[in-house]
């Protein structure tokens, strides 16, 4: 096996058992990006020269005894919507295209306290906006797993890049499962943790009381590990929770005897595919074998979910973008008078999905429109976190598909709308606010993977990571973990 090929976990043990340096890593993975990347597209901008630099400066620390984590010299890939100091960041976006951020985001400080080089920002769909990373105004990305299929969105990149063995864990964001649907798609694991959990602080905003940023990865235990470094309280962000957090990593003890787990029954309905309900099925089967118990639950309300998933983000998103105007940042299209200026920036500057969301997120916070819609839509986000509460008074964990189908052509959803349907596993969770997994469970009839959803309650994940880990484990057991 290559370096590139080594999960995060086994690089750490290579390094500490000094068989190999930071730098043969960095340099195992910028070969294969080398080797790759005309294909996949996972990247908008490789960093090779910082990574190698970083590597190098681990080296030494490694050399002195003096690591700053235990995960120091091993690399990883951002999304593009995270604020990088002196990289570019350009949320796939012409707005941005040229958009250099004066500062790092805490994730990015994060990261480099722990001793990680970065190796590259990652592709995207514009401001996050999509299911499929189509909407990136740079770049096409494939999945890995085959490459007529699309890799997922809005985190595409970051899962094609780990999926592709370009880097061995990544970071996306996921708004409406921009995590968990592209780890669903290529065969990772992705974690939405608790909203409040991670900091927001320069991470692009597309829909502020949404957004989170998460771990992708190949393992369970790479994704707990993950999460041990980018997890904690943010003064900068003023929605980041003031409480400890666990070690998940710990968390892990392949024990979940007594467990409870929920399945909603209207995740399990119409619309959902056959291969995808056998294997989940399936897995849950496992899970029982290892002494969780199984009972049936309702969610009424997911019913409601893409409108009011659509119509609070893209309000939100039309307040958000609101900044990017021509006056500070990226692009400024020259004309007679400001407001033209404003006008032709605009015009010029976003592609047409994110266009059509600030078009309908204005609409729907309009004078004469705002009760009917913004309001009613808050509401029924209401009712979706209390349905939610109440599924959690009975069961520790629901579990349902990620997607109703697995990773699906270019070009095959032919308008935004059939886009906006295939959200519908995922939607409701960022809508309450709650934490969420995806994991691998097997492959249709085309070899492509699928994904099986675990939600837990509020900080509950360790419960989803636990739970993940024993269902890995049963299935490296069986010896079916690249299935
Ligand atoms: N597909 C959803 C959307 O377009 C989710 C995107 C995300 O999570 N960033 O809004």
């Amino acid at each position: 096996m290559e370096l590139y090929q080594y999960t995060a976990r086994q690089l750490q043990q290579c390094l500490s058992d000094n068989e190999v340096t930071s730098e043969m890593i960095v340099n195992s993975f910028l070969a294969q990006i080398e080797r790759v990347e005309q294909e996949i597209g996972a990247f908008i901008t490789v960093t090779a020269d910082q990574a190698l630099e970083a590597a190098k400066e681990s080296d030494i620390r490694r050399r002195r005894n003096e690591l700053v984590s235990p995960w120091d010299g091993i690399p990883i890939a951002v999304k593009d919507n995270m604020s990088t100091k002196g990289i570019k960041t350009t949320c796939g976006s012409k707005i941005l295209a040229n958009y250099v951020p004066p500062y790092d985001g805490t994730v990015i400080r994060k990261l480099k306290a722990a001793g990680l080089p970065l190796l590259g920002k990652t592709n995207l769909d514009e401001f996050a906006m999509g299911s499929s990373t189509e909407n990136s105004a740079f770049a096409k990305t494939c999945n890995p797993v085959n490459w007529a299929k699309v890799p997922g969105g809005s985190s595409g990149g970051s899962a094609a890049a780990v999926a592709g063995y370009e880097a061995p864990w990544s970071l996306g964001s996921d708004t409406g499962g921009s995590i968990r649907q592209p780890a669903s798609f290529c065969g990772l694991i992705g974690l939405k943790p608790t909203y409040g959990l991670v900091s927001r602080y320069g991470l692009v905003a597309y829909a502020s009381s949404f957004d989170q940023i998460g771990p992708l990865g190949r393992s369970v235990e790479d994704v707990a590990d993950l999460m041990n470094i980018i997890s904690g309280y943010d003064q900068l962000d003023s929605t980041s929770v003031n409480r400890d957090c666990p070690n998940y990593a710990a968390a892990l003890t392949g024990d979940i005897k007594g467990l409870r787990i929920g399945l909603p029954k209207e995740y399990f309905a119409q619309g959902l595919n056959d291969a995808v309900k056998a294997a989940i099925m399936a897995a849950v089967d496992k899970l029982v074998a290892a002494g969780a118990v199984v009972e049936e639950v309702s969610l009424p309300m997911t019913e409601y979910a893409i409108e009011t998933y659509y119509l609070i983000t893209s309000a939100e998103a039309s307040s958000n973008l609101a900044r990017y105007d021509g006056v500070r940042y990226g692009l400024r299209v020259a004309d007679e008078d400001s407001i033209t200026m404003f006008k032709s920036t605009r015009s010029a500057g976003f592609g047409p999905e994110v266009k059509r969301r600030i078009m309908l997120g204005t609409y729907a916070l309009s004078t004469g429109y705002y009760d009917a819609y913004y309001k009613k839509a808050q509401q029924v986000r209401t009712l979706m976190r209390r349905e939610f509460a109440e599924a959690f008074a009975k069961v520790d964990i629901l579990i349902t598909p990620t997607t109703p189908t697995t990773a699906f052509g270019f070009g095959e959803k032919k308008n935004s709308l059939e886009m906006y349907l295939s959200d519908i596993y995922t939607v409701t969770v960022n809508l309450a606010g709650v934490p969420a997994l995806s994991m691998p469970v097997g492959k249709d009839q085309e070899h492509l993977p699928i994904g099986m959803q675990l939600i837990g309650q509020h900080f509950a994940e360790e419960a989803l990571l636990n739970t993940a880990y024993t269902l890995e484990q049963v299935k490296l057991k069986e010896g079916c973990v690249h299935e």
